[in-house]
């Protein structure tokens, strides 16, 4: 088909042009003072693609990006893959030594940083500088953004993003040879402690992108809120959804509670996504932090289950929650709680707890099954037998980068291994009930226990360690370590752990709680029983 003169590859960059030319005077991109229209983010994306382009940014290099929701981030989705090179947003909340793995793993050529994370950024390029291998031509060249609204003047080096757009070409031309050649980059934390970089193709973000729209049913001209990190699945695809709707993203630098209702009423936005811990923000905010919608705003929640008692709540304040279910692999969401006008009649509870549920497939998800993973049969659709969720469709990552070994092991039979264990019940809808893989979801962030426990092997009295996923009212889960300490180690405190942790990960891995055995539950086998010790988790966390 390449060759083939009419080819045309799927890219989601088409939106943006088609965004210029059909929308042009629209609102693109609005952050407190700043209002950029689409014909003006179009121009700014092309001058930004032909600076990196001068710069020798060339065809498959990397581009790494560590900054809030703001106008730059959204304009990097574009700009970059414009240059032929693929995005890796990196999320904010890691710390120096993650972000350095990240960096030496995908060898970023290019690294912006938002002017409030340069002092983060400094930790990470001396943690580079003092590789054995490294040299000035190993480290990425550092840019950095600077607020447009509110300008600092912070520097590190002497590059600066608005310099990079005036200085680039306004007419720069940019074409995608091949539907599969790669956009962007994600790392997630995974079930092991090595990173995992997930690589999109243009096609499968263009698929994803489309079908999302649809399945949420966003129409044109949407007034959208940037409350989902654009470092999550690049915000869902919808950093790229939003041009192909010609609709208005709002940025936001910070997701307070007071921004949140600030931006909702002033611009009057229509759709948001967050996890749902956002909920927990908008439901606690006090009186004066709050303000009532001037209509009702459409949400697209997942990352993490939103519990039906939440559901019940969020809704009465005028929000309208759809729940979708999905992974860094599976592009963002790949099934989406699609609702039926017959549950309608339902009582409040019921309709909470029917969208509890995770959902059918999106159209690009073809094949969604719960299956028994040892005969690959797939479970019957009573709600109640379990086995693994597994996926096929075009919007599933290419690979993991530079990495064959995970990449085979992440499928069976062509389909793609969730890790989350879930029933189907007889409408066909699916609900996860466990997750297979050791990963605990706190307030949306993904925290691998295995590199948790990792690090608490390496703390000098620790003899063992395992974490699991305890019950929290505020982030949904948190991360409980359980200990047994070396015989000639004594008086170990909770809290000297504690700080321990605080000072060798980032912060949201921190355990919420360390409980000390003289044993650790295992199999005859000498596994450690992770199912016992989630037990013990739930009655420390109701205690
Ligand atoms: P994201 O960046 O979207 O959070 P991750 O790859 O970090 O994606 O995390 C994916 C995991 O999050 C899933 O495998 C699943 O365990 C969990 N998850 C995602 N959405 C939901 C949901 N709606 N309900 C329950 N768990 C979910």
């Amino acid at each position: 088909r390449k060759c083939d003169s009419n080819y045309v590859p799927l890219t989601p960059l088409t939106f943006l042009k088609r965004a210029a030319a059909f929308y042009a005077d629209r609102p693109s991109v609005i952050y407190e003072g700043t209002r950029f229209t689409w014909k003006q983010t179009y121009e700014r994306c092309c001058r930004l693609a032909s600076s990196l382009r001068s710069l020798n940014v060339v065809k498959d290099n990397v581009v790494s990006v560590l900054a809030p929701n703001i106008p730059a981030m959204y304009e990097m989705h574009f700009a970059v893959p414009m240059a032929g090179a693929v995005l890796n947003t990196i999320n904010t909340r890691l710390d120096a030594n993650n972000i350095a793995t990240i960096l030496r793993h995908s060898e970023a050529k290019v690294f912006f940083v938002d002017y409030q994370f340069v002092p983060l950024a400094r930790e990470v390029l001396r943690i580079l500088m003092s590789d054995d291998s490294a040299s000035s031509s190993s480290m990425p060249l550092v840019i950095v953004i600077d607020d447009i609204d509110n300008p600092t003047g912070i520097r590190l080096g002497k590059l600066e993003y608005e310099k990079m757009i005036r200085k680039g070409n306004p007419s720069y031309n940019f074409e995608v040879e091949d539907e599969w050649d790669s956009i962007a980059l994600n790392y997630t934390s995974g079930t092991t402690s090595a990173p995992k970089g997930v690589v999109y193709s243009h096609r499968g973000a263009f698929l994803s992108t489309l079908s999302l729209v649809m399945g949420w049913e966003m129409g044109n001209e949407p007034v959208y809120l940037w409350t989902l990190p654009m470092f999550h699945c690049n915000g869902w695809t919808f950093t790229w959804g939003i041009a192909a709707r010609g609709g208005t993203n709002v940025c936001l630098r910070n997701t307070t509670a007071f921004d949140i209702y600030r931006n909702i009423a002033q611009h009057k936005v229509t759709h948001m996504c967050c996890a749902p811990i956002i909920f927990n923000i908008l439901l606690e905010a006090k009186p004066n932090e709050r303000c009532e919608l001037p209509s009702p705003v459409e949400i697209l929640t997942g990352g993490a289950p939103p519990p039906a008692a939440l559901l019940q709540k969020i809704e009465p304040l005028g929000f309208h929650v759809t729940h979708a279910y999905g992974m860094t692999e599976a592009t963002g969401p790949a099934l989406v709680c699609e609702w039926q006008a017959k549950w309608n009649r339902l009582p409040a509870e019921e309709q909470a707890k029917l969208k509890a549920r995770q959902g059918v497939g999106i159209v690009t998800m073809a094949d969604v099954d719960v299956k028994d993973l040892k005969t690959m049969k797939s479970v019957p659709h009573d709600g109640k037998t379990m086995g693994e969720i597994v996926l096929r469709g075009s919007g599933i990552m290419k690979g993991y980068f530079k990495d064959e070994k995970a990449t085979s092991m992440a499928f069976k039979d062509g389909w793609f291994l969730t890790g989350d264990v879930g029933v189907i019940h007889a409408d066909g809808y699916l609900e996860i009930k466990d997750r297979s893989k050791d990963v605990i979801i706190s307030g949306g962030e993904n925290i691998s226990s295995v590199e948790l426990e990792s690090i608490l092997y390496k703390h000098p009295k620790v003899l063992e360690a395992a974490v699991v996923a305890m019950p929290h009212p505020r982030w949904g889960e948190s991360p409980c370590a359980f200990i047994t300490v070396k015989s000639n180690s004594t008086g170990v405190t909770e809290k000297e752990i504690m700080a321990y942790c605080r000072k060798n990960m980032p912060h949201f891995m921190v355990p919420k709680k360390v409980e000390f055995l003289n044993e650790l539950p295992k199999t005859s086998t000498g596994k450690i029983q992770k199912f016992e010790l989630r037990a013990q988790a739930v009655a420390l966390a109701a205690a």
